[in-house]
């Protein structure tokens, strides 16, 4: 017979919320939001709570959608080349398949699962078609303006020096501001 599901023994079994301490995320402490759906977002001005008795984390994340919009713009216009996993990101925030996806900016659900799963980085070219394509689709004014009005300036810095990068955004005034950083 197979148990499916967390195994729960006498001593660990707690309520995470009752055991949980509150921690304020500054810049000097910051949240990582795994659930973000990047590996590489840290978050500030929130509180999150740190369970005392098994580490497990969790936070109050108050306009989420507001996040995820400015997120997604650190991530188009940093200067570093995509990643496999921000291109993920991107496609997941447009709700396209790979398929679909790939049809849109003419290559193979293959060769986007390369980028995605493997480890191989796009040429320079599908970099910057997948961005124009997402400050197209994405439906976020700041990004359309950015390549209807700058477009030639933006194209022309990319893609910059390969560095890892992390997104950090920051809660100030009931407003998300985000930007990507040198990991
Ligand atoms: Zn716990």
């Amino acid at each position: 017979m197979v148990i499916k599901g967390p195994i729960t023994r006498p001593t660990d079994n707690h309520e995470c919320r009752k055991s949980s301490k509150k921690v304020a995320a500054t810049l000097e402490n910051l949240y990582h939001f795994v659930h973000s759906g990047l590996p590489n977002v840290y978050l500030a001005g929130i509180n999150y709570y740190v369970c005392e008795k098994c580490g497990k984390q969790s936070a109050d994340i108050p306009a989420l959608n507001e996040l995820m919009v400015k997120i997604s713009r650190a991530v188009v216009g940093q200067e570093a080349r995509l990643s496999g996993a921000e291109i993920r990101f991107l496609r997941k925030r447009l709700k396209k398949k790979s398929s679909d996806f790939g049809k849109i900016i003419g290559v193979t659900p293959e060769q986007i699962s390369r980028w995605e799963n493997d480890g191989n980085l796009p040429s320079e070219s599908a970099d910057k078609l997948i961005r124009v394509f997402f400050c197209l689709l994405s439906g976020d004014e700041a990004l359309l303006e950015k390549v209807t009005k700058h477009i030639d300036g933006w194209l022309a810095t990319l893609p910059g020096e390969e560095h890892a990068t992390n997104f950090q955004a920051q809660l100030r005034d009931h407003q998300w501001a985000a930007e990507s950083v040198p990991a």
